[in-house]
């Protein structure tokens, strides 16, 4: 296999639609992704063809709804080399995945408990545990990072000991790129016997996941930054974590039996899937994954390499420039911040945009945390995806070159 970013970029309808100012240079799939055509496609023919609820009725339109919504458990469960579809949930995204383990899983959990999080989260792999500290009283710990934007695993051994129930880390960094090493992640955690949860929704976009393998214990990811629909995500779970949890959401389809005296919960993962799911969204991102799981992984990321190592470049020589993050390519993937001493990320993101039709994010990325630790209150983020090409970092490198001489002037 091999891979050729003009015919990639091509499945994306998104780089011909007609734009206002400058042609699109989408540098923000960390945010979300574009969706391919044959996606998009996947996503409307369900609508068109086989329109209905799943998992209830008996007509011929509701059994293809269902096949169809199974399809795409199948789907995730392969990407992620699940050892059972039953171990698929759909949520909302990765907010929705981490939020239901925190109630579910932390219904587990007693006073005094302790969940160690690291500086590096995003806010949905922070709050929900805040949230689960209030109603339950237990311990939230914290590793810190260290100076190039990577978790202090270091320190991993000082901060996890008996009252550890969960580590709950990020694979990558949504602010610096930075891969995590989960091997010594579910290491510490093992000693202790701890449980594992991976927020993915950075590393799972950018090929196949092998859950099994990284020996965790939970695993999140959000479908719109995996190149499917917006509204459908994926949790992983250890079957016997799950069977174990109460349900999240109570309502219809996730009941073995309802009663005024008492109701009881159908088996996974339907226990966990109050209600209509998000059908159409869950088929085009099952559309997506299998197309993901198919292409050469190899040379995209070696592709994406080569751009973030020519980002990585062109911000270093911009006059006081500081990237967070790890210089060099080892361990990480194509997620650059940085700041641009004396100049708000907001007005360098809409300046690049106007003049440069560069697609940025500026802010603190919902990382606040790691912001404060670094004394800054945002920054400007560049972060790839496999049909970015040079022509994009041309934009991104002259668009920052002149919007920082307008913006000093
Ligand atoms: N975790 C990380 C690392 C993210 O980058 C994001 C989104 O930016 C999320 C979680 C939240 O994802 P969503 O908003 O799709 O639930």
């Amino acid at each position: 296999m091999s891979f050729d970013p003009a015919s990639f970029r091509a499945q994306f309808p998104i780089f011909a639609a007609p734009t206002p100012g400058p042609a699109l240079h989408y540098l923000d799939s960390g945010a979300s992704a574009q969706t391919p055509r044959h996606v998009i496609e996947a996503f409307a023919h369900h609508d068109a063809t086989a329109r209905a609820n799943v998992k209830r009725g008996v007509h011929r339109l509701a059994e293809a709804a269902t096949e169809a919504y199974e399809t795409a458990r199948l789907a995730a469960a392969r990407y992620l080399n699940a050892p059972s579809p039953r171990e698929i949930v759909f949520t909302g995204g990765t907010t929705g995945a981490i939020n239901l383990v925190a109630s579910s899983f932390g219904a587990l959990m007693a006073k005094g408990d302790e969940v160690l999080l690291s500086v590096l989260e995003h806010h949905s792999n922070i709050v929900p545990w805040q949230l689960l500290q209030a109603r339950r009283g237990i311990v939230l710990k914290v590793i810190p990072a260290t100076v190039d934007g990577r978790l202090d695993l270091d320190r991993l051994d000082g901060l996890v000991g008996p009252r550890t129930r969960l580590v709950a880390v990020t694979h990558c960094s949504n602010v610096t790129g930075a891969l995590t090493d989960l091997g010594r992640v579910v290491a510490a955690a093992a000693a202790v016997g701890a449980k594992v949860l991976v927020d993915g929704a950075q590393r799972a976009p950018h090929g196949p996941v092998d859950v099994q393998a990284l020996g965790v214990d939970f695993y999140a990811f959000s479908g719109h930054k995996a190149f499917g629909p917006n509204g459908i995500g994926v949790l992983w779970g250890r079957a016997p974590l799950l069977d174990a949890m109460p349900p999240f959401m109570g309502g219809g389809e996730m009941i073995s039996h309802v009663s005024f005296a008492g109701s009881s919960w159908a088996p996974i993962p339907n226990k966990f899937e109050a209600g209509t799911p998000p059908i159409a969204p869950a088929v085009g991102l099952g559309t997506a994954l299998d197309w993901l799981a198919g292409l050469d992984w190899s040379a995209i990321l070696a592709h994406e390499l080569r751009l973030t190592g020519r980002i990585l470049d062109g911000v270093a020589r911009l006059p006081g420039s500081r990237i967070l993050g790890p210089a060099g390519l080892q361990q990480r993937l194509g997620v650059v911040s940085f700041a641009l001493d004396g100049l708000h990320p907001h007005d360098v993101c809409q300046l690049v945009d106007a003049t440069h039709g560069v697609a940025l994010r500026g802010g603190h990325h919902c990382a606040q945390p790691l912001m404060e630790s670094c004394g800054l209150v945002g920054t400007v983020r560049a972060s790839l995806a496999p049909y970015n090409d040079d022509g994009d970092i041309d934009a991104l490198l002259d668009g920052l070159a002149a919007a920082v001489r307008q913006l000093r002037a």
